[in-house]
């Protein structure tokens, strides 16, 4: 090879070796390029460590300074509590669950004088020990293993209840005992000897005030006693002066003496009940009582003011309440009389309704009673409701001045009823009308009740004509709960215009206003011949025979007792057919029919009249058996109708009698009808054995009279039995 050849062979070699020498650079050029990359995003990421790190770093810093800093909070709250812990007079303990103690108080280690073993650790039982042992607490008369064990079980108890223990120098000491959720008991010891003095003080004060209230209350008991028995002297005697000869001057002088006197008594009384109450020295009795009976005496006493002033007196007794109870009869009327007195008393006009409700208590023989009296008077203003039950208490304004009292009346009625076990309340509108309500606790006592009678009789519909429409309303309630169906009327004209055909029975107040009762009666009459009326009434006097021409069975007393209800009830109308169909009875032997009726009742006499009214007969009574003998020989009847139960001789007796009679003269038997309450078999014997031909059973039946006497004028022998009457 020639030189150029190697030559140009080296350059050759040499520019391969520049290329690739320049290929190498240019990769290692890449190569440093991505290494210097990634030696930047190193450091990058070395600097954001470094900072994060530094954050954390202070972060602990941060946190290691408030650890400290909480951790000398908690050292000075421990040390501030537990200062304040020592610092309260009342002692402080905590046990833990295994009943040792965690912590004390210098004032609960105190009452232990020092004793080395009380300190945390000791046991509560030990401790209880320990006080027993060295005569910490003054355990009286109980024995010190006692006190232990009762102390012991009210520890371990859930939830401890509060003791207070006496101290040997005569301190009180009152233990809490509280569990903590985990089980600790933190135990409170405070020292109540203050509040045990102060008590004793307030409890001795408070005797002596008592004390001295009682001798106040005794001294005016005593004194009303001694000022009673000379007034009722004063009274007696200005009484007696009245009816002595005395010009009208000082008749005038007189009333007025006897007058004050009165109302001097009604205020002596009042004081003597109330100091009585005052002083304790009021004990009830316990008596058998009538309450209806009661409430209707007391009716009765306050109706003549009651009259005066116009106002209704009503009573609305429950009608199948029983009315015999056991109770302080006289103090009951007392509580009646406050509370319808008043009624009557701020009432000028409208009505006064005395209304006993009652529920029995099951199984204790007791009934719960309410009674109300509800008045449509001058009402009480709401402010003063309870003003009214304290003593010397009046409600002071225009409308209430004109009233006399002493304001004690309601203040003993709540006590009397308060020292009987119960309530007293008053709802009142004022100008409208108060209602005063009395809730007792009573006892029933057997017999004597009010029975009604056994129903549903023949009464059916009832018309009520009554200008004071709550007449109308207790009666409606009273009859309906009998089933009778009853109609209310303001007026005789409201009655007439209405529809009432079908009226069994008419009630009608024979004292509405502008009404004459005998034109009622005539109108009634007039309109409906065959329709039986009672008429209701609060005047005394007035009589069914005051009616001619009107068929008025009876006049009812207002206000109405249930006795007076029933009455009503037994009242069983005729049938207008047989009323009206039977004819006339014919004369015997051209004169009228005698009948002799004994009966010892008056009302039964009163309704035996007039069920032979129609018969023109001519009607003698005898009251007894003896009265009944006597008039069979005067009178010589056609036909006897005898009473059974009669006092003197009785019917059966009264019979026998006449039937011997009979027998020695050789005189035609008269036909003796026995009336009898009880129609028993075996009394039908003694009747048969009499002499007595027939017996019929009370309630008569106009129709079974008549149809006695009818039999008696067809023919005498065979006699048929008429229905609802018996032939022996
Ligand atoms: P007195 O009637 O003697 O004043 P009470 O103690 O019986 O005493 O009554 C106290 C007061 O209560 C009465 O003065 C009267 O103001 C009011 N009061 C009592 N009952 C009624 C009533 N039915 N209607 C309106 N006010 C009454």
């Amino acid at each position: 090879m020639s030189l150029m050849d190697t030559l140009a062979q080296e350059r050759r070699g040499r520019l391969a070796a520049e290329r690739l020498l320049e290929l190498k650079q240019a990769e290692l050029f890449a190569a440093n390029e991505k290494l210097s990359h990634r030696a930047r995003a190193l450091s990058d990421e070395i600097v954001v460590k470094r900072q994060e790190v530094e954050q954390v770093r202070s972060e602990a810093e941060a946190l290691k300074g408030e650890n400290t800093q909480v951790r000398s909070d908690l050292r000075i709250a421990e040390r501030r509590l537990w200062d304040s812990i020592q610092t309260i007079q009342d002692g402080f303990a905590v046990f833990d669950s295994d009943h040792r103690m965690v912590t004390a108080n210098s004032a609960y280690l105190a009452v232990f004088d020092g004793i080395e073993e009380v300190r945390p650790g000791l046991k509560y039982g030990r401790a209880l020990e320990l006080i027993a042992e060295e005569g910490i607490v003054d355990l009286g008369t109980q024995p010190s293993a006692e006190w232990q064990a009762e102390m012991l079980e009210r520890w371990n108890g859930h939830d401890p209840e509060p003791r207070t223990v006496k101290l040997f120098n005569g301190e009180y000491i009152k233990l809490i005992d509280r569990r903590s959720p985990d089980g600790d008991t933190v135990s409170l010891a405070i020292n109540i000897t203050e509040t045990i003095r102060h008590e004793v003080e307030l409890k001795e004060a408070r005797e002596r005030a008592e004390a001295a209230n009682r001798a106040k209350s005794a001294f005016l008991a005593n004194m009303s006693h001694e000022i009673r028995t000379p007034m009722n002297g004063v009274v007696g005697m200005a009484e007696l002066l009245q009816e002595s000869e005395l010009c009208e001057e000082q008749a005038l002088y007189v009333e007025t003496i006897k007058k004050s006197g009165e109302a001097l008594l009604v205020i002596i009384n009042d004081i003597l009940d109330y100091s009585k109450i005052e002083a304790g020295k009021l004990s009830l009795k316990e008596d058998h009582f009538d309450l209806e009976q009661s409430i209707n005496e007391v009716l009765t006493l306050l109706l003549p003011t009651a009259r005066e002033k116009g106002i209704d007196l009503l009573l609305d007794f429950d009608v199948l309440l029983p009315s015999r109870y056991v109770g302080d009869a006289g103090r009951i009327r007392q509580i009646l009389t406050n509370l319808i007195g008043n009624a009557v008393k701020f009432t000028a006009d409208g009505h006064v309704i005395v209304r006993v409700v009652g529920l029995e208590v099951s199984d204790t023989g007791t009934t719960q009673l309410h009674i109300s009296v509800e008045d449509t008077g001058i009402g009480i203003a709401d402010g003063m409701v309870d003003h009214i039950f304290g003593e010397f208490n009046q409600v002071e304004n225009d409308r209430n001045r004109k009233f006399d009292g002493t304001g004690l009346g309601l203040s003993i009625t709540k006590q009397l009823v308060e020292l009987m076990g119960g309530e007293i309340w008053v709802d009142s509108v004022d100008g409208e009308g108060s209602c005063f309500g009395v809730a007792l606790k009573l006892p029933r006592s057997g017999g004597g009740d009010v029975i009604p009678p056994n129903l549903p009789s023949d009464l059916k519909s009832v018309a009520i004509i009554a200008a004071n429409q709550m007449t109308g309303m207790i009666l409606n309630r009273q009859l309906s709960v009998f089933g009778v169906n009853v109609q209310c009327f303001k007026s005789v004209d409201a009655f007439r215009g209405a529809h009432a055909a079908d009226i069994d029975l008419i009630l009608a107040e024979a004292d509405m206003p502008n009404v004459d009762p005998h034109d009622l009666t005539r109108t009634l009459a007039d309109d409906l011949p065959t329709t039986q009326i009672i008429l209701l009434s609060s005047l005394g006097g007035m009589k069914a025979d005051d009616f001619d021409g009107a068929n008025v069975v009876s006049v009812l007393k207002k206000p109405m007792s249930r006795r007076d209800v029933h009455e009503i009830l037994r009242h069983v109308p005729e049938p207008d057919n047989m009323a009206e169909e039977r004819p006339p009875l014919p004369p015997i032997e051209g004169s009228r029919i005698k009948i002799l009726a004994a009966e010892d009742n008056k009302t039964n006499r009163l309704v035996f009249a007039r069920m032979v009214r129609a018969l023109n007969a001519i009607v003698e009574f005898a009251t007894n058996g003896e009265e009944a003998v006597a008039a069979y020989h005067t009178f010589k009847p056609d036909i006897v109708f005898m009473d059974i139960s009669m006092p003197v001789v009785d019917g059966k007796a009264a019979a026998q009698r006449i039937r011997a009679i009979e027998a020695e003269g050789d005189r035609t038997p008269v036909p003796i009808v026995a009336m009898t309450a009880h129609a028993m078999q075996g009394d039908a014997d003694d009747i048969i054995a009499a002499g007595i031909d027939y017996y019929l059973t009370k309630p008569l039946r106009k129709a079974d009279i008549e149809d006695r006497i009818t039999a008696l004028l067809s023919d005498t022998t065979p006699r048929e039995t008429p229905t609802g009457a018996a032939a022996l």
